[in-house]
């Protein structure tokens, strides 16, 4: 039988995260690999990147234009020498800009000598070697200064910021050919469940395919680990016993199912007999209430609720953050955004909830509405979503056009 749960050991849904983010906050960063820039993408930066030269290197032109000296541009229109012209990439090291004088000029380059801005090119007319302006300029417009943007030696990148197309951009512009990334950790996944058969099977009548396995496995490597799916674990306690074992030699362990208060729900009782140190056995929050988290030795382990949806939700909200820490990602704070609800919620107050739920509306007009889930078996109505409202347990009804907080899934 599985230990009678005391409602004491029910954590709220901010306790129950921060007790996960604690412990995450422990894990030590995992051994690195060396890869190719473009194979980093999605990975966990491990080694620091610094600028290898000023950004920009040289006083770095905005626009088209004439390079002038703002100081010559006081009283309008003016009339100015033009002494030569600058493209892109060109050396400026034999040109200087004196009184009276400028010089034609492109978006990105080197802004020459004796010149502190750029007139663009709209607010002039050039004509036999002269150039007369309409407009003028504030000393440094249109040129960025050397070294404003990082200086050399300057630190651009961080250990444990995970890798995508700006990080990209920064390691591209500074020369590294390949990156210093963390190791994936390896994360088992268990599910349990007598009625639970492989994907390949025909299912009997009574019989439900195995979809967590499959689910978890995918949201492990959106997290940055590699999923190591086991066989599925009958609810009997020998054979639950091996395959625990078995998935406590990877960096997590995840088990669904058999984590409720059901005479057959065995997974808290086999991993009591592992000597488990148990940090949460359950939390107010629907779906998703039994969830277990703990320890056996130094290997941390969830039980997530077998329900689909329960499954789906609990690892978003708390087994995400252990496996980017063991993925060496510095620690991510759950953000909630807001919307305007596009239709009124009626629910029973009590308990926070995580709702599957549909963002939509097009530009500044962003509206969430429920998916209409049937209870949290439904995973068609979670694969038509893509994020979750969450209701605050205090509220019963939730007015059409009210904000909601919701969380991108
Ligand atoms: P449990 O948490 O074991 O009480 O399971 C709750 C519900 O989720 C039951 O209806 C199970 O049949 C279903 N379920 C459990 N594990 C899975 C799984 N791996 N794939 C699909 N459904 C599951
Ligand atoms: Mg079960």
């Amino acid at each position: 039988m599985s230990p009678e749960k005391n409602s004491n050991d029910i954590l709220s849904f901010e306790d129950a995260r921060h007790c996960v983010e604690e412990h995450a906050a422990r894990i030590k960063a995992p051994t690195s690999e060396t890869v190719s820039l473009l194979d980093s993408a999605g990975r966990v930066l491990a080694e620091p990147v610094a600028a290898d030269r000023d950004f920009p290197p040289f006083r770095r032109v905005t626009r088209d234009g004439y390079a002038v000296r703002a100081a010559d541009l006081e009283k309008l229109p003016v009339r100015l020498k033009v002494i030569g012209e600058i493209k892109a990439g060109a050396l400026v090291d034999h040109l200087r800009i004196g009184a009276g004088q400028a010089i034609s000029i492109m978006t990105g380059a080197p802004a020459p000598e004796g010149s502190d801005a750029v007139v663009m090119v709209e607010y002039t007319t050039v004509k036999d070697g002269w150039v007369e302006i309409s407009r003028i300029v504030k000393v440094g417009e249109n040129i960025v200064p050397a070294g404003s943007e990082a200086k050399q030696g300057s630190l651009l990148l961080s250990p444990g910021m995970k890798i995508d197309h700006a990080t990209i951009a920064v390691a591209a512009s500074t020369g590294e050919v390949q990156l210093k990334v963390f190791r994936r950790p390896r994360v088992a996944i268990l599910a349990t469940g007598d009625e639970i058969v492989d994907i390949e099977c025909t299912p009997g009548a009574s019989q439900i395919r195995n979809s967590n396995s499959y689910s978890l496995a995918a949201q492990v490597q959106n997290a940055g680990a590699e999923a190591v799916i086991l066989p599925v674990a009958p609810d009997e306690p020998k054979r639950l016993r091996e395959l625990i074992q078995q998935g406590l030699q990877e960096d997590l362990l995840l088990l669904s199912g058999g984590v409720s208060a059901g005479k057959y729900d065995l997974v808290e009782q086999v991993l009591e007999a592992f000597q488990a140190g148990f940090l949460l056995r359950g939390v107010h929050i629907q779906p998703g209430k039994p969830l277990v988290f703990g320890k056996v030795a130094d290997k941390y382990f969830f039980g997530l609720p077998g329900n689909p949806i329960s499954t789906m939700v609990t690892f978003d909200l708390f087994a995400k953050p252990m496996i980017e820490a063991l993925a060496g990602m510095t620690r991510q704070k759950l953000v909630f955004l807001s919307a305007r609800l596009k239709s009124e919620i009626k629910t029973k107050t009590g308990i926070k909830r995580f709702l599957p739920a549909v963002l939509s509306g097009e530009f500044e007009r962003a509206e969430v509405e429920l998916a209409g889930w049937q209870g949290s078996g439904d995973t068609a109505t979670m694969a038509r979503s893509n994020c979750y409202v969450i209701i605050p347990p205090d509220r019963e009804t939730i007015d059409a056009g009210e904000w909601v907080s919701l969380l991108m899934r």
